[in-house]
């Protein structure tokens, strides 16, 4: 699966120099100028990774890092940082309200490469991982098989990418349309309820008798892995 990266930058040549280089790199790459505008991007969709400017239009790239940390669907995605200020403070304030990481302006497009790729594995170590494990349940990509306390667990091709598509990023919340986008691809049109009625199965499934369930109905939002499945007992 290709991570999906949105660059958040007003200089447009700087932009442009990310987006070649980053689509180099194999990544889907999304773009825009102002502040105001990836806000609302942002509620829409959730990519996996932000390269975040610190002096933007419309809403500063620090206002908005904190509204991103605001919100459920955006609590733990990944941001890297832009700043052309070189002051530790303002470094250390940047951290603070909730960026992963910082760069600072004029820096090098391999530095760059290198922090992506560091917050993506750090952020997400289950996107390259042959089987993904979760408490008890074991998700085995290589021979698309699933397991839950060594019970083998039967699923519907469309169940297995949902549950592979929520264990790859647990705790995160999407929305439906998210997950649409994410598991069925975006290209056709399916109804939202659809998703209900496939986590509905994709529950029946892993769940017998007393089991917890894993699968986190967030009102409002949408559904999400939880997080805390198989820590606490
Ligand atoms: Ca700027």
């Amino acid at each position: 699966m290709t991570a999906r990266i949105l660059i958040v930058e007003d200089e447009e040549p700087l932009t442009m120099l990310l987006r070649y280089n980053l689509e180099a790199e194999g990544y889907e790459v999304e773009t825009a100028a102002r502040g105001d505008e990836a806000d609302t991007r942002l509620k829409e969709s959730t990519p996996d990774l932000v390269v975040l400017d610190w002096m933007l239009p419309g809403l500063s790239g620090i206002e908005l890092c904190r509204r991103l940390r605001a919100r459920p669907e955006t609590k733990t995605l990944p941001i890297i940082m832009l700043t052309a200020r070189g002051e530790e403070s303002e470094k250390v304030r940047g951290l603070a309200t909730g960026a992963d990481d910082y760069i600072v302006k004029p820096f090098s497009v391999p530095e760059l490469l290198a922090r992506v790729r560091a917050l993506l594995r750090r952020s997400n170590p289950e996107r390259v991982a042959a089987v993904l494990t979760i408490g008890d349940i074991a998700l085995d990509r290589e021979k698309k098989r699933v397991s839950r306390a060594a019970r083998t667990i039967e699923l519907g091709p469309t169940e297995y990418r949902l549950l592979e598509f929520l264990m790859e990023r647990p705790g995160r919340v999407f929305s439906r349309q998210q997950l649409l986008d994410g598991v069925w691809g975006s290209e056709i049109y399916i109804d939202e309820r659809t998703v209900d009625v496939h986590v509905g199965r994709l529950r029946k499934a892993l769940n017998r008798g007393n089991a917890n369930d894993p699968i986190r109905t967030v009102r409002g939002s949408g559904y999400a892995f939880d997080d805390r499945f198989g820590k606490s007992s």
